[in-house]
């Protein structure tokens, strides 16, 4: 049986490093918004039902953010937060409001892609040379388009134009039923019965879904910064909590969660590598493989009744993705019922990961340890440092 003391003890202590070091995408100076924050930076969130132009201020940001989770998936987030921020900026004093009238983008193509196309360059000469060197690879293979594409016009029209069409659409829909809103996407992610039912549906929604645009760990991170960090949402019950989305399960979570000996608590390497968690020697420098996003929805079996209770209470009336209590627990959940009726969420828990994994357990054989805030209760540094020396992300 896992030591469940250990494992709450570890996703408590980095929910509070989170809560001492928040991460919030850095958007209070853009041209669209600028006056939504005050002097300090923060949202004004008295004001987020204020109308700006057809729709109120939490609609626009709404908007902007789910263009941001769509863009943030590229390889390299801090030349594509520059490029979304430039290119939407330079747009707007152009008047081409693309959060205001989604249609602008399309209508206005030459600017659109020539601001794409323009910053894409700027932000090259900026940051190829690092990335170049964090990845250890050269700095002409630079590029912000995914996919590794080269052409514009792919990644304008389906990278941002699909999530700005997306709003428009249900303006469409509505107009088509008489109906208006001043919300219309806001209406439209808080449809559902939970964020973690919105986080599948923004992807598998037929007529609005995203599709293949978005992924899961994008999709995960809209919900926590329309719940958690900009506290958007207009309802504050359980399944609109901070507890009622899944943690965004990326590259960090893999590091720490199997450095500080968290996964395998609750498994083993056998397992992890049955489910391709651990794929052997595939990673870096032939170093065995860890690619977390293969552990979502894998089953693990931990035989206490308290904390089963917590479980089928967080996926019963927090995910509301169960309607009985579930035969099995899913091992990305587990954390979720850990933080149950303590002072912390998930948005607390993933900003922690990724302060430490960022500033500390860094993807290389010689991280920070001596300094991490979790040195006393990390596995792969008192006791067992090949969790740190064997493995990479
Ligand atoms: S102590 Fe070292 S291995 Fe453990 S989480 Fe911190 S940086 Fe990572």
């Amino acid at each position: 049986m896992p030591n469940l003391d250990k494992c709450k003890k570890l996703i408590l202590e980095i929910a509070e490093v989170g809560s001492q070091n928040p991460n919030p995408p850095l958007i209070n100076d853009l041209f669209p918004f600028r006056h939504y924050f005050d002097d300090k930076g923060n949202l004004m969130q008295k004001k987020l039902s204020e109308i700006d132009g057809l729709w109120t201020r939490r609609e626009i940001l709404t908007r902007f953010l789910f263009l941001q989770a769509v863009l943030d998936q590229g390889p390299d987030i801090e030349g594509i937060r520059k490029l979304l921020k430039d290119v939407t900026n330079n747009l707007y004093k152009k008047e081409v409001r693309i959060l205001h009238r989604p249609l602008d983008f399309f209508k206005e193509v030459g600017f659109s892609v020539d601001e794409i196309l323009q910053n894409h360059e700027t932000i090259k000469k900026l940051r190829a040379e690092d990335w170049a060197r964090e990845n250890k690879s050269t700095a002409n293979r630079y590029n912000l388009f995914m996919d590794n594409a080269k052409q514009v016009l792919g990644y304008a029209v389906y990278r941002w134009g699909v999530p700005l069409a997306v709003p428009y659409l249900l303006e469409k829909d509505l107009q088509k039923n008489n109906q208006t809103s001043t919300e219309p996407l806001v209406d439209f992610i808080e449809s559902f019965e939970s964020s973690e039912i919105m986080s599948e549906q923004i992807k598998d929604n037929v007529r609005y879904g995203l599709g293949k645009a978005i992924g899961d760990k994008a999709a995960h991170l809209f919900a926590k910064w329309f719940v958690y960090t900009f506290n958007l949402g207009r309802k504050n019950y359980n399944s609109w909590g901070n507890l009622s989305y899944e943690l965004p399960f990326d590259s960090n979570v893999g590091r720490v969660l199997f450095r500080t000996g968290y996964l395998l608590e609750l498994t083993n390497l056998n397992d992890l590598e049955s489910w391709q968690v651990i794929q052997k020697n595939a990673g870096k420098g032939g170093k065995h493989y860890i690619r977390v996003t293969n552990l979502r929805g894998q089953k693990v079996d931990i035989g206490d009744e308290n904390f089963k209770k917590n479980y089928d209470d967080i996926a019963m009336n927090f995910l509301h993705t169960k309607k009985r209590s579930p035969k099995n627990i899913e091992i990305q959940q587990t954390v979720n019922a850990l933080l149950l009726n303590s002072q912390y969420g998930i948005g607390q828990l993933d900003d922690g990961i990724i302060h430490i994994g960022t500033n500390f357990c860094r993807n290389h054989d010689a991280p920070l340890c001596k300094n991490c805030p979790l040195k006393n209760l990390c596995e792969g540094y008192n006791n067992k440092n090949e969790l740190i020396d064997e493995y990479r992300t």
